[in-house]
């Protein structure tokens, strides 16, 4: 096989639509086609016996040094490289390089136009971000809550059963409670929806500071909601719900405080959250039922 061109006997113009190039052993260009001046505005001649590093800007040069040469000596060609070049009128113009180094060291250079590949590219990138912000975007609009910034019950839903089985893997004990406003109507009708908003997303604000890191606070719906405790027993349960009780006295309402009423149940991680929602809401209802503004814990009777 010989690797001579076939064709044409008579020359014809160089119509080819990449730039080729040729390096002699100092890197001297002894041979420029017509694409660099058609379409890279060069005069050939100044281009002759230039050395083809002043093409590259400096970084492609260090690129050139660092890897594409070593390879070059190594491998005798390499493929594909991106390298950015001047024109004749000093514009970057973002070139796919291949090349192949001969017994002489000479170097047999082809260069590709990739400014519409780099701006494709680079759309491309643009696009996946933005597309990758929506997905953030919406990621968070599924989880949270809008008003309180909690999350929300689907969340709930989704991550409760991972800290269930974890307490039943280390045999912990976790609890689930039940919170719900007292009264929280009458909020709404004397003062307007607008104050009722406020209540919720000041209670929201409280409930986030106030739990743990690995506990799970979310909105319910309405004026309810849940929180799981994770490595959490009964005594440290019941002075947790003591707790948020004080914590209401923050949170006033035409200068009175308002109050919560408390259902919470315990597992060892044998449960459904299913049935653990079932329970707290029993024992919820069993606190409204002796006054609200209390905590009532949930009993198999
Ligand atoms: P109880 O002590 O028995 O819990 O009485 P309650 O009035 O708190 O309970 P009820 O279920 O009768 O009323 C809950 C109210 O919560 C009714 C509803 O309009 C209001 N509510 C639910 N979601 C929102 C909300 O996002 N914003 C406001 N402002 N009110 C809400
Ligand atoms: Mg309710
Ligand atoms: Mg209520």
């Amino acid at each position: 096989m010989t690797n001579q061109a076939i064709g044409f006997s008579n020359p014809k113009p160089d119509e080819f639509q990449s730039g080729a190039l040729i390096t002699n052993a100092n890197r001297e260009i002894v041979y420029a086609n017509a694409y660099f001046s058609d379409e890279l505005n060069w005069t050939l001649n100044k281009l002759l016996g230039q050395s083809s590093d002043d093409l590259f800007t400096i970084s492609s040069k260090i690129f050139c040094e660092s890897y594409l040469m070593p390879l070059l000596i190594h491998e005798k060609k390499c493929e594909e490289m991106q390298l950015t070049l001047f024109d004749g009128n000093g514009k970057r113009v973002p070139i796919i390089v291949s090349a192949k180094m001969d017994e002489q060291n000479c170097i047999y250079w082809s260069f590709f136009n990739a400014s519409k590949r780099d701006k494709l590219y680079e759309e491309l990138i643009d696009a996946r971000k933005e597309l990758e912000d929506q997905a953030k975007t919406l990621k968070l609009m599924a989880s949270t809550d809008e008003l309180t910034g909690l999350m929300n019950r689907r969340e709930l839903n989704l991550r409760a059963p991972e800290l269930i089985n974890q307490a039943k893997r280390y045999t912990h004990s976790i609890a689930l409670l039940m919170i719900d406003i007292d009264h929280f109507k009458k909020i709404n009708d004397a003062h307007g929806h607008l104050e009722g908003d406020r209540v919720l997303k000041a209670l929201g604000q409280k409930f986030q500071k106030f739990g743990r890191q690995t506990d799970l606070i979310a909105r319910f719906g309405g004026e309810e909601f849940n929180m799981l405790l994770p490595d959490t027993n009964k005594s440290d349960a019941k002075i947790f719900a003591q707790r948020l009780h004080q914590l209401m006295l923050g949170i006033e309402v035409n200068l009175t405080p308002i109050t919560v009423s408390i259902g919470i149940t315990m597992t060892d991680g044998s449960h459904s959250l299913h049935d653990l929602t079932n329970q707290a809401d029993g024992a919820l209802y069993e606190a409204k039922k002796n006054g609200r503004n209390q905590t009532e814990f949930y009993t198999e009777t």
